[in-house]
């Protein structure tokens, strides 16, 4: 069976299709379909609803079941920014750095107590029947007082995760704990129930 990643994030597709493929489930992008999902306006006010926005969109125009994920960082000190705006914060050009450079400054007279912060994933799954599958994972933290480590990616090097940034664990290690490794172990766990009760042939 044939689900489509709503993604055109190459890492994306790699972490789903090795969860996916174990379950004989052909994971397949956009691109693989030949459809584009540029002009998808994400404009829900949550994380779930832009993932069921993306979702639904590739679903309906393909004919297969769909996944996408939509994800963020919310800051306790900034009342929950940037959230679902985390790809955009500091502007539409701003590079990592200056994101989190960003958070630093507006933080700056935030004392230690203050700076808890988490990490959303959500992760919808679209059928062409309508049903939908959808899952939430977090992760909580606290923002460091300056960058440190330059591994994973976006908000990673200020994000600590028991006193330890996440720009310093390896990839494995981030999985175990991150909002997209909780959200994923949750989603396959619902998937692999859908797919039982259902039974909808592999
Ligand atoms: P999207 O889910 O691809 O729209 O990503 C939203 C934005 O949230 C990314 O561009 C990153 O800035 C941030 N983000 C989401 N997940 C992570 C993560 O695991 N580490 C660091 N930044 C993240």
């Amino acid at each position: 069976m044939k689900f489509i990643i709503a993604t055109n994030n190459p890492q994306k597709l790699i972490e789903l299709e090795r969860i996916l493929s174990p379950l004989g489930i052909n994971a397949v992008s956009p691109k693989d379909e030949g459809i584009c999902l540029e002009d998808v306006e994400e404009n829900g006010s949550t994380f779930m609803e832009n993932s069921f926005i993306k979702a639904d969109a590739a679903c309906k125009k393909t004919g297969l079941p769909a996944i996408a994920d939509d994800s963020g960082i919310c800051v306790d000190a900034l009342n929950g920014e940037p959230g679902i705006y985390s790809a955009r914060f500091a502007g539409e050009n701003a590079t990592d750095i200056d994101k989190n450079n960003l958070i630093l400054k507006r933080l700056e007279n935030t004392p230690e107590s203050d700076r808890g912060a988490h990490y959303t994933c959500a992760v919808t799954c679209v059928f062409p029947n309508g049903d939908k599958i959808q899952v939430e994972g977090k992760c909580f933290g606290r923002i460091a007082y300056e960058p440190d480590g330059d591994g994973g990616f976006g908000y990673d090097p200020i994000f600590l995760y028991n006193g330890v940034s996440f720009g310093k664990v390896s990839a494995d290690e981030k999985d175990k704990v991150s909002h997209r490794g909780n959200a994923l172990r949750m989603f396959k766990a619902e998937l692999v129930k859908y797919l039982e009760e259902n039974n909808v042939n592999k």
